[in-house]
């Protein structure tokens, strides 16, 4: 079939969710709220799933072009043993930044309206198109406005910490160490990509609410104090690294991602912990499954019933096993005192 969409939300989900409509003869029109691509910066791991995703919207090769490969993924420990390697060019790393960039560069000018945030007004029965998608993140509006069965996204009980500092590393690196991980990646041939997820219990209610980045520098040293030499060097210079700091949160499942001529994807239907890294993964893959269906199908409803089922099944179990393994990193048991930080 074709028609008209509105897409609300200008990141990974909604501009891929364009590219491919586009494509398949739909008339869309996505309203962004940023006055361009967010700034966030930092590595996502693609993996296979999302890259054939990213194929079939015919963005693959590009990214490929774009993507660094680690020939080798490391567990360690907070004193630098291994504790479990893995060799293999399964997975991809790109930049953030350089994915939106390709998926807006897959647009026709004037597809995105930046600056332009959908309010709920904008949703009312009569908003003239044949379908509404949520591609509006974690907060989504669409979410809160159409699905009234909905509940909050739920705090995690962590904390994640990002950034990216000058110099390659070769290999993909994650330390566990007592409710503290330490990550570290390469970005692209100058640059390395890290991050930090600690227990929330571990900061004070004033740490929590800074935004100064002496201050985040102040709790990555004090809670990753005698971790090995690579994250120790990260660590030291962190307040001039320009650091992304957020509370984690994911999304209770709420039933079916589609509701009347709405949809869900990315964020906006299944927000999840990072510790599996397959948010943006995921996003991509709804893209495509959202459009295909569309394309393929003789109705909106069959269309809509065939996306929800393709996805809301294996989304659901990826935010419940990434919960679970943000649990077991990160939150699990008592938190020690404050400001004792030891290596364990
Ligand atoms: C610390 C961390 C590390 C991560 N690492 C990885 C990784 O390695 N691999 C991976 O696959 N995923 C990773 N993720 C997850 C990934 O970032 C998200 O799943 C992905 O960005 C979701 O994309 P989205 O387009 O659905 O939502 P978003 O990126 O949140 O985009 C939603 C957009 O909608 C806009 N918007 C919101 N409301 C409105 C409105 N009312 N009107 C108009 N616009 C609006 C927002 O401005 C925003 O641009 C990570 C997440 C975190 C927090």
């Amino acid at each position: 079939m074709r028609g008209t969409a509105l897409v609300v939300g200008g990141g990974i989900a909604g501009l891929a969710v364009a590219r491919g409509l586009l494509d398949g003869g739909w008339e869309v029109e996505v309203c962004e709220g940023l006055t361009g691509p967010p700034d966030i910066g930092g590595a996502l791991g693609v993996w296979p799933g999302a890259m054939s995703a990213l194929d079939r919207l015919g963005l693959g090769e590009e990214v490929r072009a774009r993507a660094e490969h680690s020939s080798m993924m490391r567990l360690r420990r907070p004193d630098g043993r291994v504790l479990f390697g893995a060799k293999g060019r399964g997975g991809h790393l790109v930049s953030r930044s350089a994915l939106l960039d390709l998926l807006v560069a897959a647009l026709p000018d004037g597809t995105v309206r930046w600056n332009t945030p959908v309010t709920a007004a904008d949703l009312a029965p009569d908003h003239g198109h044949d379908l509404v998608i949520g591609a509006d993140g974690i907060h989504s509006l669409v979410r809160r406005t159409a699905f009234s069965r909905a509940a909050p996204p739920r705090p995690l009980g962590s904390v994640a910490y990002r950034g990216t500092l000058p110099g390659r590393v070769e290999q993909v690196t994650e330390v566990w160490g007592g409710r503290r991980i330490f990550g570290i990646t390469p970005l692209d041939a100058h640059t390395t990509n890290w991050y930090a997820a600690l227990d929330r219990r571990l900061l004070t209610k004033t740490e929590l609410a800074s935004r100064d980045p002496a201050v985040h520098a102040t709790v990555l040293r004090r809670e990753y104090a005698g971790w090995y030499a690579d994250v120790a060097r990260i660590v030291a210079g962190v307040e001039f690294q320009g650091v992304d700091r957020r509370t984690l949160y994911d999304l209770p499942a709420f039933g079916p991602y589609v509701r009347g001529r709405h949809v869900l994807i990315g964020d906006a239907a299944h927000a999840m912990a990072p510790n599996l890294g397959r948010g943006a993964c995921e996003s991509l893959i709804d893209a495509v499954a959202l459009t295909e269906a569309l394309v393929a199908e003789p109705s909106l409803r069959r269309a809509l019933a065939r996306y929800d089922r393709a996805r809301r099944g294996p989304t659901r179990r990826i935010v419940a096993a990434s919960r679970v393994v943000n649990r077991i990193a990160v939150t699990a048991g008592p938190p020690r005192a404050r400001g004792s930080a030891t290596v364990s």
